[in-house]
């Protein structure tokens, strides 16, 4: 039987004003390749069906054509132009699917280029199983919830609290309709307050389906500052090195 028709929103359209970096990170080298590029081929070399990449604004032809053309992503369908925040390029990525009868869709940060194929199965099957799933590590660290006087209100038990990363599957009929209702309240209420860093949350407070947690991976860290691509790329070494 063949699974359901499966595409992905790679989001390549953030500034990362934390790199200290001119070049956005997901376009900084690693290995001789952006690392845009590394997060293309993960997702290209896996079951997923097309890839919408959306990237800063003036670039959606040129990416495309550099990526598919010149470099031959060919699950590369077409590129489209974010918006201001992470949530308007995902918008604008699940509008460009619109008809192209996409039943689940991975929703991945091009800043995360070395999710394994393991992940991705992952993702795919509990995607499939339960409409909405995201990967997470559970954290560390104890984590303080802090007040505007800068003092701590809360500490929540650290076993019930995970970090979350990317690729999150969802349903795409759910999603589309999660985040519709998320830009309806953006909308009408306070935009700033209900900012949404991630998918999971438009799912858990606009949408119909409880997320599933799924085992995520270090390997799959954004990279963020010059010291995460410093880290990438003594990791890409010992890749390299292992087989
Ligand atoms: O800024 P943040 O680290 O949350 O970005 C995560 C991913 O979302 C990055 O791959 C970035 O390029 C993308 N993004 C985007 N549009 C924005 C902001 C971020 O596509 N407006």
């Amino acid at each position: 039987m063949a699974g359901k028709k499966t595409a992905a929103v790679l989001l390549a359209g953030g500034h990362g004003s934390r790199m200290r970096s001119k070049t956005p990170k997901q376009f900084l080298l690693l290995a001789g390749h952006t690392v845009l590029w590394h997060a293309l081929k993960a997702l290209s070399e896996s079951e997923i069906d097309e890839i919408v990449l959306v990237t800063p604004r003036g670039e959606a032809e040129t990416l495309l054509r550099e990526y598919r053309e010149d470099q031959g992503f060919h699950k590369l369908i077409a590129a489209t132009e974010g918006g201001a925040e992470r949530c308007d390029s995902v918008f604008a990525g699940l509008t460009a699917l619109r008809k192209r009868g996409t039943e689940l869709v991975f929703i991945h940060d091009a800043a995360r280029p070395f999710v394994s194929q393991e992940l991705l199965t992952r993702m795919r099957d509990a995607g499939e199983r339960y409409g909405a799933a995201v990967p997470v590590l559970p954290v560390k660290d104890t984590i303080k919830l802090g007040n505007a006087e800068g003092f701590v209100a809360d500490t929540p038990p650290r076993a019930l609290l995970f970090a979350a990363q990317t690729p999150q599957v969802f349903s795409y009929a759910e999603i589309c309709a999660a985040y519709e209702a998320y830009d309806r309240a953006r909308k009408a209420e306070d935009a700033r307050a209900l900012l949404a860093t991630d998918d999971a949350q438009v799912m858990e407070r606009f949408g119909a389906c409880p997320v599933k947690l799924v085992g995520g991976e270090e390997q799959n860290q954004k990279l963020t500052t010059p010291e995460d691509m410093a880290r990438a790329e003594l990791w890409l070494k010992s890749r390299e090195l292992r087989h």
